[in-house]
């Protein structure tokens, strides 16, 4: 599996391109700047395959109707942020207007079966705490978790904004615990770790982990 890290937009959020040998790409939050996104996608001689956004704030979903329009794709977000996160309450000043809806191609990915799309299989997890709706992508076969702003190197998403809640975010972060040490956290901001690093030094992790 191919990761390329696209680092967009004033909050520096890491936009994900997966893919494997099909070249169909998942783009994980397309946060801004739509054409340094598909850029890249043209660059490495990819399609998109499907959108998958770890939550709904605006700056990890700012370019997606953009590029859903070059790149028209399923998207898939958690039903309780899809309900604010193309309205006026996602509006963040001074960065943003609000952002696009694409027309089509919603999926609500909540239950934690497998989803295969392309040559890529992965799990939905349900994180809840940052937002009520926050989801981690996981590829159990390649031992990758795409964590959005639930679990950064070093800390955890911030629990004061709407629908954070710091108890519903330790036990989810107790939920990521549970996955083996070896797997690689690719997160919403920063650089990337692993989850076993986050159990040895990650204050919140081992608080939620007790
Ligand atoms: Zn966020
Ligand atoms: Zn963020």
């Amino acid at each position: 599996m191919n990761v390329e890290t696209v680092i967009v937009g004033p909050f520096e959020v890491n936009c994900y391109i997966v893919w494997g040998k099909e070249k169909q790409a998942l783009v994980i939050d397309p946060g801004h700047d739509a054409a340094s996104l598909e850029a890249a996608l043209k660059s490495n001689g990819l399609t998109v395959a499907a959108y998958l956004l770890t939550h709904g704030h605006a700056d990890h979903l700012c370019a997606l109707a953009d590029l859903h329009a070059a790149c028209p794709a399923p998207f898939y977000i958690h039903a309780e942020d899809f309900k604010w996160a193309f309205g006026q309450q996602n509006q963040i000043q001074p960065y943003y207007p609000v952002p696009g809806k694409p027309a089509t191609g919603f999926i609500q990915p909540e239950t934690a079966e497998h989803w295969t799309i392309a040559d890529l299989s992965f799990q939905c997890l349900e994180t809840p705490g940052h937002t009520k709706g926050c989801v981690c992508y996981y590829f159990e076969q390649e031992k990758v978790i795409f964590t959005g702003d639930t679990l950064f190197k070093g800390t955890c998403g911030r629990t004061d904004l709407p629908g954070g809640d710091g108890r519903v975010l330790a036990k989810s972060l107790r939920k990521l615990a549970a996955l083996p040490d070896d797997v690689t956290v690719y997160a919403g901001h920063n650089e990337s770790t692993t989850i076993g690093c986050e159990k040895r030094t990650n204050f919140f992790m081992q608080q939620a982990a007790r």
